[in-house]
């Protein structure tokens, strides 16, 4: 199902030889990625094998173990070629059916699955009574990330069970997902027109030195009805109904044009990182897009950087690569984004047309507890450094994790230890008293972000 990159070593629970969970997230996390980014529909199932543990105490755990064999067997039967069916917990399976049409789909292949399971398994002679219950979610009706469509589908199994139910579809999701998302959807629309959306800048500072030689831009959306929103809230909806490449095209024009005001405001010039979301490449018109951005704006070569997500990345190597290679020779820099989160390959390094890397803020965070990540954080800098990649590292939150990082030679840091992100006028004030060392800008005053003040 999931072409993965060379370097993903499937791993498989040695009891029942069925992929681990893991590895089951892993190849979940891909494949959430191509539905979200071709359509179409993916269902997880969870399912799992009542009063296990009585089977056990009744039986002994050699019955045990051979009846979640034999589940784990009759799961990989009733499966399509393209599904995949892993063990995930101690007396826990899951199915990712991928390219279902309708969540009637999933429900049939559960109900199925239900009935199989009816009978008493015939287990070295003894009759073994064997149920199971199924909790069941959809991507991207429930989630578009897999950790959470998982979460989804194991509190849908908590519930069948409660219910005494053989299974159960995940509730409509609260809030911000589905029962607000339709607002969401409507209000999105006119957000570009009626100049709602906002820039905020972040700096990156010079590990070295202290200057200041960039910032990434994070979208906010002064929504009129619900104040300021961050990104996590409305980008998966303007992925999800195709807004999100008006977005895009409206953050590229205004963090080239943002940049050229502050570089005349302050006499200072600095890299302006966009994010792209996780379908910008499938947009025949990106390259064009961002020439037409750079020129209108007239961006020195070399100005924008473009964060393209590692799993975005290697999700399908072989056609973003060519996209980066072209972006590239419009005169944009690319940037790996999440890095370590998504698995590639160190002969990865050797091919990606990248400028730089962006090692993941949950290193970052780590870094400091634990000898293993700070070494980890070593090794990506030295491998980076050795193919020209420059590294920045993000979410640097101490005084004591920017040190470690000058150790390691780590070109950039970017985090709340230097600055929040902040709007454009501060931003610049912030360049104008900085620029040589950000220590210097500290007495400038971020305004503080609603509601996130209080974040991890
Ligand atoms: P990201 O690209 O990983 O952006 C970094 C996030 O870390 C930002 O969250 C930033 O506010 C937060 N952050 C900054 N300093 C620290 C720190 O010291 N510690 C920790 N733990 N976090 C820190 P934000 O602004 O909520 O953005 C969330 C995500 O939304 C971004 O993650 C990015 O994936 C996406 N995003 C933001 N702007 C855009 C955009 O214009 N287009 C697209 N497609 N996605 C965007
Ligand atoms: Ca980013
Ligand atoms: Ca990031």
């Amino acid at each position: 199902m999931s072409a993965t990159p060379e370097s993903f070593e499937p791993r498989t629970d040695p009891l029942t030889g069925l992929s681990d969970r893991r590895t089951f997230l892993t190849i979940l996390r891909r494949d959430a990625i191509r539905t979200m980014t071709s359509g179409g529909l993916l269902a997880v199932l969870v399912v799992n094998v009542d009063q296990f543990r009585r089977i056990n105490s009744v039986f002994g755990f050699n019955v045990g173990d051979k009846t979640l064999i034999r589940v784990g067997r009759m799961l990989k039967e009733l499966a399509r070629r393209n599904d995949l069916v892993a063990r995930i917990g101690s007396d826990e399976f899951a199915l990712l059916l991928p390219g279902v049409m309708n969540e009637g789909h999933a429900v049939l292949a559960a109900s199925k699955i239900e009935r199989q399971l009816q009978a008493p398994l015939e287990i070295e002679g003894e009759r073994v009574p064997v149920s199971v219950t199924i909790g069941i979610a959809l991507c991207p009706t429930h989630s578009s990330h897999a950790e959470s469509l998982l979460k989804h589908a194991e509190l849908a199994l908590l519930k069948a069970r409660r219910a005494g139910l053989g299974y159960v579809v995940a509730e409509p999701v609260k809030t911000f997902e589905i029962a607000d998302t339709w607002d969401l959807e409507i209000e999105l629309e006119s957000a570009v027109e009626n100049e709602e959306l906002e820039l905020y800048y972040q700096p990156q500072i010079s590990v070295s030195d202290g200057r200041i030689t960039g910032a990434e831009a994070l979208m906010r959306w002064n929504s009129p009805s619900r104040g300021l929103l961050r990104p996590g809230v409305f980008i998966p909806v303007a992925e999800r109904t195709g807004r999100i490449q008006g977005l895009t095209q409206w953050a590229l024009n205004t963090a080239l044009r943002q940049a050229r005001e502050c570089r005349e405001r302050t006499g200072h010039d600095f890299h302006v990182a966009v994010n792209m979301p996780a379908n910008a490449f499938q947009n025949p018109q990106l390259i064009e897009l961002v020439k037409g951005a750079m020129k209108l704006w007239d961006a020195p070569g070399g100005q924008l950087v473009l964060e393209v997500t590692e799993s975005l990345a290697m999700a399908d190597p072989e056609s973003v690569f060519g996209i980066m290679k072209r972006l590239r020779e419009a005169g944009a820099l690319i940037s790996i984004d999440d890095f370590g989160t998504g698995y590639s390959s160190l002969s990865y390094f050797r091919d990606i047309p990248a400028d730089e890397l962006k090692i993941d803020k949950i290193f970052v965070k780590r870094m400091t507890e634990s000898e293993a990540d700070a070494s980890l954080i070593s090794v990506m800098v030295e491998l980076a450094h050795r193919f020209d990649i420059t590294v920045v590292a993000e979410g640097v939150e101490t005084e004591e994790a920017l040190t470690r990082l000058a150790e390691m030679d780590c070109d950039r840091a970017q985090g709340r230890l230097m600055a929040r992100p902040m709007p454009f006028d501060t931003f610049c004030e912030w360049v104008g008293a900085g620029a040589a060392d950000w220590r210097a800008a500290a007495k400038v005053p971020i305004p503080p972000e609603p509601g996130r003040d209080d974040e991890p």
